[in-house]
């Protein structure tokens, strides 16, 4: 039978309109990763080539792997009064410039010390001063990106970002290491402005193997930090439903309930303490929205292995805080009924 082009053109629409919504559905429920970076400071000091490992790795697979964000833990570098090191840091970084968005969390060895002498005695303490993690990875270093939020003051300490992953909107919001109240006001704030994004929390340090840390004045530094994060910020806000960290040497998750009633995953990752700084581990947090879950897998890219060997690898070696977790999934409320959909 012949069909005039009158009669094929609406049949071609309608048609049409169900590719694009078939197409719609389809990338709603497509998997996506969020890549976890933790303590790349023993790389930043003596071997950037794992670091770089890292990121090349990333970009890589991208696509393959569907990388929405990265997230630097913190302790991106050693020293932080030696140069070289955040110069390393800045091109392991640079590979990711216009590929993948990520952010950065400044921690306790990326910060500006304060050296002074009790008797014999030196003391070091962490400052809240970030000289050179702002001359690297200040906001004029992401303000271009439209993914990029904002910050708090003029420096990039405390910061947050944004990206969609199956087909919901989120926001990663970085903060200081042992964040003060005046911090906390502001990100509490900033959560407040963004209810409809499912938020992710990164700070340095969070966790330690097995629970929440209760320090007031971690380094001297007077803060907050665990269980203060958690009950003046995390647990009133809905919309966060996850928090990762770095800081500690070893690995570790548990599952809160929020005062809404929701999950908020707490996530540790800190690989610096295995052979050769970490051994380029890193973890990868992929999102199955079909499933409602989220599987948290740990690869190295320096070694291109994933975690299910890892215990064999290093038998032998002190790791009691690497023991217990190897690949594990969350289950995720995927911003339950009051969060909307990506517009
Ligand atoms: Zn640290």
């Amino acid at each position: 039978m012949r069909i005039s082009p009158c009669r094929l053109l609406p049949a071609l629409s309608s048609f049409a309109v169900v590719l694009v919504t078939v197409g719609c559905a389809a990338q709603e429920k497509e998997p996506f990763t969020v890549v976890l970076l933790p303590d790349t400071q023993n790389y930043s000091d003596k071997c950037p080539e794992t670091y770089m490992a890292q990121t090349e790795w990333i970009k890589a697979k991208a696509k393959e792997e569907n990388i929405k964000f990265v997230i630097h833990l913190g302790d991106i570098v050693q020293h932080a009064e030696n140069e070289d090191e955040w110069q390393r840091a800045d091109r392991a970084q640079k590979v990711l410039d216009g590929i993948v968005p990520y952010s950065m969390a400044p921690g306790n060895h990326d910060v500006d010390k304060q050296f002074s002498t009790k008797g014999l005695k030196k003391v070091t303490k962490v400052t809240r001063g970030t000289s050179l993690y702002d001359k690297y990875f200040g906001p004029q270093r992401f303000k271009k990106y439209p993914w990029y939020g904002g910050h708090k003051g003029a420096s990039n300490a405390n910061n947050y970002c944004f990206f969609e992953g199956g087909g919901m909107k989120f926001m990663v919001l970085s903060l200081e290491f042992a964040p003060s109240d005046e911090t906390l006001a502001w990100a509490n704030d900033v959560v407040d402005k963004h209810r409809d994004r499912q938020v992710i929390v990164a700070t340095h340090f969070h966790l330690r193997v097995g629970s929440r840390p209760k320090d007031v004045d971690p380094y001297g530094l007077k803060g907050n930090v665990g269980e203060a994060v958690w009950n003046k910020l995390i647990r009133k806000h809905e919309n966060i439903f996850m928090i990762v960290c770095g800081h500690v040497s070893g690995v570790f998750h548990q599952t809160a309930v929020n005062d809404a009633g929701r999950r908020v995953h707490e996530i540790l990752a800190d690989y610096q303490r295995l052979p050769n700084g970490g051994d380029g581990w890193l973890q990868l947090v992929k999102f199955v929205p079909a499933e409602g879950k989220i599987k948290v897998i740990a690869y190295s890219p320096k070694l291109d292995k994933y975690d299910d060997v890892w215990l064999d690898m290093y038998e032998g070696k002190k790791l009691d805080g690497y023991k217990g977790e190897k690949t594990y999934t969350l289950e995720w409320d995927m911003g339950g009924r009051k969060l909307k959909k990506a517009g």
